[in-house]
């Protein structure tokens, strides 16, 4: 007979209650909130640090043109973001690689890949995929990930204490975290991103229907073996992104309309 654990499980469930309440972050954009247990200083830091090994570990693009690019219509969308993330340590980099793809990491570290400027025929396009990454970092969705994992970590072991067959509860209660819960979130989070990006990309005076296009862009070259069933996926399926993308896009036209000439004068300007 095995002996029942004897888990202080109130003190527990009242300190992970404490722990949510007191991280419960309103993203300042679209108004939804959710739980982010991290500070900002500790994701900008982290963020920093994780940022520096990428740049070991992958090539750095040599195109000067590039970066250039990158860093002028990532300048305009930071600035209309200001305040939204006042300890942003805002850096973008192009990374010699041919995979078409882009990453944001806590605190305003932005990286995209050579193959994925390359598909992209306009600056609109490639604000679409910045605004969304910066999106990512607005929103906190690092920070959020992580805090998944905190709470995941601790009501796994509260649950695990409380029942005899521990195993069998961490192997359920494992099935349960990957497919229903930590997967919904993150889809959440990309359709969060992709509006928010419209949004940044409207404010800074570029065309929000350029999203469409990078993403029938990015379906036309995925390769069906590549796409993973909807159920399965943590990204949302292309074809639903276009719909959603195609559906808010002229909401945000007049914004884009208001800022575009502003911002042109601006940049002949500097020029
Ligand atoms: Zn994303």
């Amino acid at each position: 007979m095995k002996k029942r654990s004897r888990f202080p499980i109130l003190p527990c469930i009242i300190s992970v209650a404490l722990a949510i309440l007191a991280g419960c972050y309103v993203n300042p954009v679209t108004g939804r909130s959710y739980t982010v247990l991290t500070s900002v200083g500790q994701e900008v830091r982290m963020g920093a640090q994780a940022f520096e090994e990428i740049k070991k570990e992958e090539k750095v693009s040599a195109d000067q043109e590039a970066n250039a690019r990158v860093r002028r219509i990532a300048s305009r969308l930071a600035e209309v973001v200001g305040e939204g993330v006042p300890e942003a340590n805002w850096e973008f980099v192009v990374f010699d690689s041919e995979t078409l793809n882009a990453f944001a990491l806590p605190g305003g570290k932005v990286g995209v890949y050579a193959g994925l400027i390359d598909l992209l025929d306009d600056d609109d396009e490639l604000a679409a995929v910045i605004g969304h990454e910066i999106g990512h970092v607005v929103a906190r969705h690092g920070g959020k990930r992580m805090s998944q994992g905190i709470l995941v970590g601790v009501i796994g072991a509260v649950g695990g204490a409380m029942v005899e067959n521990a195993e069998l509860f961490r192997q359920a209660y494992g099935g349960i975290t990957n497919a229903a819960f930590v997967l919904p979130h993150s889809r959440k989070d990309e359709q969060e991103a992709d509006m928010m990006g419209l949004h940044f990309a409207a404010l800074a005076g570029y065309d929000p229907e350029a999203a469409v296009r990078v993403w029938q862009k990015m379906d036309e070259v995925s390769k069906p073996e590549d796409r993973p069933p909807a159920w399965l996926s943590t990204h949302p399926t292309n074809a639903q992104r276009i719909a959603d993308l195609s559906e808010a896009a002229p909401r945000y036209r007049d914004v884009y309309l208001a800022n575009k000439d502003r911002f042109a004068e601006q940049e002949r300007e500097n020029s």
